[in-house]
């Protein structure tokens, strides 16, 4: 599952995971060990459900499976979810679940980057900066989205929220950026409608049973979470990433302010096009850069009052060249 990484470190950790998972698997010459059945009731860990298990041995699609602040309903067999919460500290939370076509069940980790506050100062600037890191899958075609028709945060209107989303997307599928660097991403988007269908994603950052609807809108996402892409994809035919089916973005509307344009003034508002290119670049199949790399838009930053990941970096956009 882990992608192809780039010149920078953030997110080498889930190749080493899954390789010493495979070599644990390997060299003991054991088969993994396999959940009890059945499971206890309500929610598992990912030590409930440890890599190897098998859905076939024990009923557990659909049972939400939490680590580390998030969660995920197990998939079908053949499908992969992947979680990635955007904290109000800076921290990033997410993993992402496979449950391969026999039904094995397999985790990736992101490397844990916890904020360190002023450090944004000392990391190279966004266009000296070429450190990404994705996130193994890819929209092979045109992602096709909705707006939610619930309620917004105060002052931004509905047309406002699809504006500013439809140019966050965009920023994605052009690989906007002040670098000077040209636009190589070949990635499509379209909106589609306003629905009232709403992102698979609950009030504790667990991505749920997807709906088949690539859904942005507002919500609760208990109170750590900004704001949460999930995502589902399958293997493509022809291999490389996988295949995205579906990419739900929720902001935190319920624990957060947000501002479609901070001005002085602003103390503590989360710039809606920020967050929402962050999202976007998740929707994409890019992963967060680590710790180091603070002003890049991939950074699992909380971009309070700024507006600076409206924009991308470099490592942004080699990281969206290196898919599309
Ligand atoms: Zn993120």
């Amino acid at each position: 599952m882990a992608g192809r990484r780039g010149p920078g470190r953030p997110g080498r950790a889930i190749t080493a995971l899954l390789l010493a998972a495979t070599l644990a698997a390997v060299c003991v010459g054991q088969a993994p060990r396999t959940p009890a059945c059945p499971l206890a009731r309500g929610e598992l860990t990912v030590d409930d459900l440890p890599a190897g298990s098998s859905v076939r041995d024990c009923p557990v699609v659909g049972r939400v499976v939490t680590h580390d602040g998030a969660g995920l309903a197990v998939p079908e067999p053949g499908t992969t979810v992947g979680v990635d919460s955007l904290t109000a500290d800076g921290s990033a939370h997410g993993f992402t679940l496979t449950v391969t076509a026999d039904g094995t069940v397999s985790y990736a980790y992101e490397a844990r980057a916890e904020a360190v506050r002023g450090s944004r100062a000392d990391a190279p600037a966004p266009c000296a900066d070429p450190a990404y890191a994705t996130a193994g899958r890819k929209e092979y075609g045109t992602y096709e989205w909705f707006l939610g028709d619930g309620r917004l945060p105060g002052g931004i209107s509905r047309a406002q929220a699809r504006r500013a989303f439809e140019e966050a997307v965009a920023t994605i599928t052009a690989s906007r950026n002040d670098c000077g660097l040209d636009d190589r991403v070949a990635a499509r988007a379209r909106y589609l409608s306003t629905t009232s269908s709403r992102a698979d994603i609950d009030r504790e950052t667990r991505c749920m049973r997807p709906d088949g609807l690539s859904v942005w809108d507002t919500g609760d996402l208990g109170g750590d979470s900004v704001a949460t892409a999930c995502s589902w994809s399958r293997p493509a035919p022809g291999g490389g990433p996988e295949e995205l089916l579906e990419a739900d973005v929720r902001f935190n509307t319920h624990d957060y302010a947000f501002t479609d344009g901070p001005s002085g003034a602003c103390t503590r508002a989360y710039d809606l096009r920020s967050v929402a290119t962050h999202e976007a670049g998740h929707v994409f199949g890019l992963a967060h850069a680590g710790a180091g790399h603070e002003n890049l838009t991939m950074f699992a930053s909380s971009f309070a009052c700024s507006t600076s990941a409206r924009t991308l970096g470099r490592g942004d956009v080699l990281g969206l060249r290196s898919l599309y």
